[in-house]
């Protein structure tokens, strides 16, 4: 018989755990038979001594077995879903998941909230009055009438996540690539779609800080994802700044819509949205080659479709389809603050985390799960990494409910900004991508 105290011991003498040790392991989390202090214990172990790819393949399937799976063989064509690992000011899945089901791509997407200084899609649709809480039977509908849905996941998917997540948060044991590879994956695992996109974030205010890292986590995340038979890519992706010009929920909603109803084009959120949307096209077989997807992608844009897809993703889920040629009617903050630096120079950087904070303390993010945020309050940046940057310049603006808060947001912009006398080049928005190799 398997006991927990035995499946610590080898975690903490890096011996390999079997298949059922690992199922017993997470199934006795869910069931109470692992009490709370081993399993808190185990996370140390893996912490300090990882799992090899097969054990966090076999942690990852024991997870997804612990709630219920959604099924969405009903949908014809191979369905897709997106995963971000938390950006800031990143609105990639909204201009993304239009263009895909305009290009005839079934996108079936589950998302998350935001938390801390990053945000979340379903806050950015509730700011903009939709509706995110479905049933299965309503998302299943709506993916096959109109090709996309994008709805919350519920807590039937994954209780044994629930529980690791909320130890390892206690513990230290966040920072561990299986332990996060397994708790992404897992998830999106049970969404159910055949094909699966992951945006893996690097650098300052991401799980991972360097780019080296960021491809060890999108490599396994992907080789797991392959070993459950789906197909998975991954971009790495920077946060030495936010993708968009906007951070706050109806901002960036506005923005989404500025990209898909062409008042905003060659950005570079729009530019990454663009290859996202490419990428999953040819995940999806609806396009051969990358040249061909991105032509798909750029006439989907130029012709309306992307658009008018998301007017019929937003009337779907009770909002105003209005919003998208008139993002004007979304939610406005009665405060706005121009924010000019008193400092010369070229941007260097503009911190991701930072920016996020100042969002966060506006009102647009949450510290905890529970806390209310206001849909209307954020930030807009009218300079990116490279530009010159002149004091008497706008450099940003804040949109504020509370004078009050206008202080602290502009403390944290300034604090954001690193300036160089010399010119700087900024990165690409997208380092590498990481796909399985034989
Ligand atoms: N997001 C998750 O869902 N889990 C992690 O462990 C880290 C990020
Ligand atoms: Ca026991």
């Amino acid at each position: 018989m398997i006991t927990s105290v035995e499946v610590i011991s080898r975690v903490r003498d890096r011996q390999p755990l079997t298949e059922e040790e690992l199922r017993f392991f997470v199934t006795g989390i869910g069931n109470g038979e692992v009490e709370t202090h081993q399993a808190a214990a185990w996370l140390m172990a893996v912490r300090l001594n990882g799992l090899s790819r097969q054990e966090t393949v076999w942690l990852t399937q024991a997870m997804i077995d612990s709630g219920e799976v959604v099924d969405l063989s009903s949908l014809d064509g191979i369905t897709v879903d997106k995963h971000s690992t938390g950006g800031v000011g990143d609105t990639t899945t909204l201009i993304l998941a239009p263009l895909v089901a305009a290009a005839g791509g079934k996108v079936a997407k589950m998302s998350g909230r935001g938390l801390g200084h990053t945000g979340g899609t379903l806050d950015k649709m509730e700011a903009a009055g939709l509706s995110v809480d479905l049933s299965s039977e309503q998302f299943l509908r709506q993916v096959s009438e109109i090709g996309v849905a994008v709805i919350s996941q519920t807590a039937k998917l994954v209780p044994a996540d629930g529980v690791l997540y909320s130890l390892r948060d206690v513990t230290a044991t966040i920072d561990s690539v299986p332990l996060i590879a397994s708790s992404v994956m897992s998830k999106k695992l049970a969404c159910g779609a055949q094909a699966i996109l992951l945006d893996v974030k690097y650098g300052d205010g991401a799980f991972m800080g360097d780019l080296e890292s960021a491809r060890e986590l999108a490599k396994l995340m992907v080789e797991i994802g392959h070993s459950l038979g789906r197909r998975t890519k991954a971009a790495l992706t920077s946060m030495e700044q936010p993708l968009g010009s906007s951070i706050g929920n109806a901002l960036e909603f506005k923005e989404a819509c500025e990209v898909l109803n062409g008042t905003s084009t060659d950005t570079p959120l729009a530019r990454v949205s663009q290859r996202l949307a490419a990428q999953l096209l040819l995940l999806s077989d609806l396009a051969e080659t990358s040249e061909e997807a991105d032509r798909r992608v750029k006439e989907l844009l130029e012709s309306g479709a992307g658009a008018k897809k998301l007017e019929q993703l937003i009337a779907a889920q009770g909002g105003d389809p209005a919003v998208v040629a008139h993002p004007e009617k979304l939610p406005q903050a009665p405060i706005r603050h121009e924010v000019k630096l008193k400092r010369e120079g070229y941007l260097k950087s503009l911190s991701a985390l930072r920016l996020g904070l100042a969002a966060l303390k506006l009102g647009a993010g949450r510290r905890r799960k529970s806390d209310p945020i206001d849909p209307a309050v954020g930030l807009t940046l009218r300079r990116r990494v490279g530009d010159k940057i002149n004091s008497q310049d706008v450099f940003a603006v804040v949109h504020a409910s509370k004078e009050e808060d206008v202080a602290l947001a502009v403390t944290e912009i300034e604090q954001a900004v690193t300036l160089s006398e010399n010119p700087v080049e900024a990165s690409p928005e997208i380092a590498d991508w990481v796909e399985h190799t034989g």
